[in-house]
């Protein structure tokens, strides 16, 4: 079978890594309650941040945010490891900015999940991830954002929803851990 990831906030937690960094940056001490509670992928209004503000922010620290020690979900690595043992394929399609690409690549390899370099897909925007879901004839994906799964309604793969906050409102199967995801 052929696997494909997003990786932020689908295999990793990097939203609330940022999280992490923008409490200390900002001097401020938002709770994880708050964070937790938050409907939107962007987490600026938890620090009282607007929508300009927060683009400002994340922007100046995505390099802190994306090269650090962002954790991986508990059971990720081990589930992505284990379908390759399996005998499967793995492709990751992440939308992160073309420059970073190549440390991404990197980051991903060193964290220790399984990479082949031509099944490395990055630099996309959103709306194009559904070309390459179906170029690659995907069995299975997975994402956390509701603007790219509601691109993927007709395609033959089967889509799964990595469940956070901001996506509850999508109608489809959900990952919600990946220690005892069965597929
Ligand atoms: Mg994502």
């Amino acid at each position: 079978m052929r696997f494909g990831f997003d990786i932020d906030d689908t295999l990793i937690n990097l939203r609330e890594h940022a999280f992490h960094i923008y409490n200390k940056k900002l001097n401020q001490n938002v709770s994880l309650e708050i964070f937790r509670e938050l409907k939107t992928l962007e987490i600026h209004e938890a620090f009282g941040l607007d929508k300009e503000q927060g683009s400002q922010m994340w922007n100046s620290l995505l390099e802190e945010v994306y090269f650090t020690d962002c954790p991986a979900f508990e059971g990720a690595i081990e589930f992505v490891n284990k379908l390759v043992q399996d005998g499967h394929e793995v492709f990751y399609i992440t939308s992160r900015p073309a420059k970073y690409c190549p440390n991404t690549r990197d980051w991903v390899v060193q964290k220790g999940f399984p990479v082949i370099n031509s099944h490395f897909y990055c630099g996309m925007q959103d709306h194009e991830k559904i070309k390459i879901i179906k170029e690659l004839q995907l069995d299975y994906y997975f994402d956390d954002k509701p603007a790219v799964l509601e691109t993927l309604s007709d395609v033959p793969t089967k889509v799964f929803v990595k469940d956070q906050s901001y996506n509850q409102h999508v109608n489809i199967p959900r990952v919600k851990s990946w220690v005892d995801f069965k597929f």
